[in-house]
């Protein structure tokens, strides 16, 4: 019986090496962005508001450019291939669960042949105040506090039957640590574990990653043997 796992992972910091919604942002918005950074450290900001006002920023005409930077820079994270290719060989769901924007998502995972990969991530679209903001496709929920609503993700997987590893990096990722079955963390979300008391394991790149799935596989044989011997 193949095993019930999913790993949810992160985009952007996490998939990526560098931020590249971040970089999109300071390479492409217009005059007063920097002003959403100010007010999330004063607290008159909270995550979506946040990105909100960034995005609002961008020239949604020039998508194809925006793109085509992301692209120039977006480099995977070392051991990816070979974490995706050990999930696909073990039946393990693996999906991208993104607040980045799906033109720069989708563009990186296609150049990089992970064309097929299972993602979820907000479009950019006009609000009807004629500035841009997130759009979500349907199937998506959105979460007030953060954008894209991650939890979500990996309660369809839950229902789904599997235990969920969330891979991630930043401010994006907080509420799903206290869902996810293994939270593996860097950065931000690392500190964040650490501060809220959360159990968590620390990776550089996706090697790391790989090791932990299999000590994940190598734990629920046993365990899943001890549920079946209660029984009765
Ligand atoms: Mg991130």
């Amino acid at each position: 019986m193949p095993p019930s796992l999913a790993i949810l992972i992160d985009f952007d910091g996490t998939l990526t090496t560098r931020d590249v919604g971040d970089s999109v942002v300071r390479k492409f918005a217009s005059a007063g962005w920097r002003e959403a950074m100010t007010r999330f450290r004063t607290g008159q900001f909270g995550i979506r508001e946040l990105w909100e006002f960034e995005i609002s920023h961008l020239p949604i005409s020039r998508i194809p450019e925006m793109t085509e930077y992301a692209l120039s820079i977006a480099v995977p994270r070392p051991g990816l291939h070979e974490l995706l290719q050990y999930a696909a060989q073990r039946g393990i769901h693996a999906e991208v669960a993104s607040n980045g924007l799906s033109f720069y998502v989708d563009a990186v995972l296609e150049a990089n042949g992970l064309d097929r990969l299972v993602r979820a991530a907000p479009d950019l679209d006009t609000r009807p105040d004629g500035r841009p903001g997130l759009a979500f496709a349907d199937g998506l929920r959105q979460c007030p506090r953060t954008g894209l609503c991650k939890c979500d993700r990996l309660w369809s997987q839950r229902r789904a039957g599997r235990r969920v590893i969330f891979v991630g990096d930043g401010i994006s990722d907080m509420c799903v640590t206290d869902q996810a079955d293994l939270v593996i963390a860097r950065a931000s979300l690392a500190a964040h574990c650490e501060q809220s008391g959360i159990p968590y394991k620390l990776f550089h790149d996706f090697f790391d990653v790989l090791e932990e799935v299999k000590g994940e596989e190598s734990h629920r044989a046993p365990s899943e043997s001890r549920s079946e011997d209660s029984r009765d």
